[in-house]
């Protein structure tokens, strides 16, 4: 693969670098840099979620018939790589990336021309309810039920781990239809309205005191049949295509090179070879990290779906995110220990960093980003996946 950028794309990098200058605010800089979880709030997030919208670059991953830019891989990764550079916030992923793939591969027209406008205008802030107490990594022992009613479903159940419900206004989930038949098989793909009747969320706070994931419990929720994507029973089939979209359509390299640089900028670094070392391996991991995102964005545009090598992607990513928070921790000393309880970290309310504002930043992102190896499927069921369909142990 040649990663030497022809004369076409240097020109659309320059267009990018050019818009991200022009339309990158101090306060939209600052509030990325300070935010020590993994999606930006909604109050920076959707700032440039509009701002992206406005340009015509937000669904950049999605087909040109439904609003997408017709970029090339390459070009998408140049704009992740800017936007990592730049400090963009790191909007959610959970409807323009996971649902949205979702909608335009097994919607109906209707939901279609429903739904997709509303992900792009944040008319619709959509969490992923997927997650149950005893179905983490077995999902498929979920026990969240939707039966059918009159006109729809009437469900019942709780889920949990759910991020950013408390801002959403839309939920997809998993449910069983069907007990009768094998687990995988009686699973369904609903969406519902978190305003409904029956939707109560309350929150969970992280270790750093975030909150950004929440329970969800579902009491009586009623909703419609149009609720249903795909067929009754075909909700593990997209589960599985949404989750390889959910590990694997990211780029994930760009940011980690992003934080390595600022590690490496960084003079205490030079100063200590043992923790200097350990920032060069994990740069190199990082770029070999890159040529493997590449190659599979170069797979997804001849339509072939990523497979299995998402895997080994989130597994190197989140494995590499821990390593360099661990290390930018070390670096700062006795500062990096502190933490404190207010959010968010940016804005006029923000307390005073204890020296530096980097200090500041440094332990709830470390003790944050724990939660890499866990969300989205756990470092060791990566390794299952890898042993049975890569390497067919
Ligand atoms: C910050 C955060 C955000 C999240 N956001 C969402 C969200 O928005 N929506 C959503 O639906 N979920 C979300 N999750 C949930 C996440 O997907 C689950 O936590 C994850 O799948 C693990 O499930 P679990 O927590 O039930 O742990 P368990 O499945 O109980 O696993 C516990 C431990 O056992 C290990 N283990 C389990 N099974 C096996 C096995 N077969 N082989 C080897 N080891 C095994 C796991 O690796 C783990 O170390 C989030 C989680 C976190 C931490």
């Amino acid at each position: 693969m040649n990663l030497q950028l022809s004369a076409a794309q240097e020109a659309f990098r320059d267009e990018v670098r050019g818009f991200l200058e022009q339309k990158m605010t101090q306060a939209l800089r600052a509030g990325t840099r300070a935010t020590p979880t993994v999606f930006a709030e909604p109050d920076i997030g959707l700032e440039w979620q509009h701002i992206l919208n406005q340009r015509g670059w937000l669904a950049y991953t999605w087909p040109r018939e439904y609003g997408g830019t017709g970029w090339s891989p390459m070009q998408r990764y140049i704009f992740e790589k800017e936007c990592a550079l730049a400090d963009a916030p790191r909007l959610s992923l959970l409807g323009l990336k996971l649902l949205a793939p979702v909608v335009y591969t097994f919607g109906t027209p209707e939901q279609k021309s429903h739904y997709l406008p509303r992900v792009l205008s944040a008319e619709h802030y959509w969490c992923q309810g997927f997650s149950e107490t005893g179905a983490g990594s077995d999902l498929a022992g979920l026990r969240t039920r939707a039966e059918r009613s009159n006109d729809g479903y009437l469900i019942n159940g709780g889920k949990i781990w759910t991020t950013h419900a408390h801002f959403a206004t839309h939920m997809f989930c998993l449910a069983r239809t069907d007990s009768t038949v094998k687990p995988q098989r009686g699973i369904s793909f609903l969406l519902l309205d978190m305003r409904d009747p029956g939707v109560t969320v309350r929150p969970i706070h992280g270790l750093a005191g975030d909150h950004e994931v929440n329970e969800v419990f579902l009491k009586n929720v009623t909703v419609p049949r149009e609720s249903l994507i795909g067929e009754e029973g075909q909700g593990w089939t997209i589960a599985k295509f949404l989750l390889e979209n959910e590990r694997g359509g990211s780029c994930f390299a760009p940011r980690l090179l992003a934080d390595i640089a600022t590690l490496q900028a960084n003079p205490d670094l030079q100063r200590n070879t043992t923790l200097a070392h350990r920032v060069a391996k994990a740069e190199l991991e990082a770029q070999a990290l890159e040529i493997t995102e590449l190659r599979i964005l170069a797979q997804m545009e001849r339509g072939e779906q990523p497979g299995p090598q998402t895997s080994l992607v989130k597994l190197i990513a989140s494995t590499l995110r821990q390593q360099i928070d661990s290390i930018a921790v070390q670096v700062l000393g006795y500062a990096g220990l502190q933490l404190t309880g207010a959010r968010p970290l940016y804005g006029e309310h923000c307390p005073e960093a204890e020296l530096t504002k980097d200090s500041q930043i440094a332990m709830p992102r470390y003790l944050n980003s724990q939660a890499w190896t866990i969300f989205g499927g756990s470092n060791e069921i990566q390794r299952s996946i890898i042993a049975k369909t890569v390497l067919q142990l």
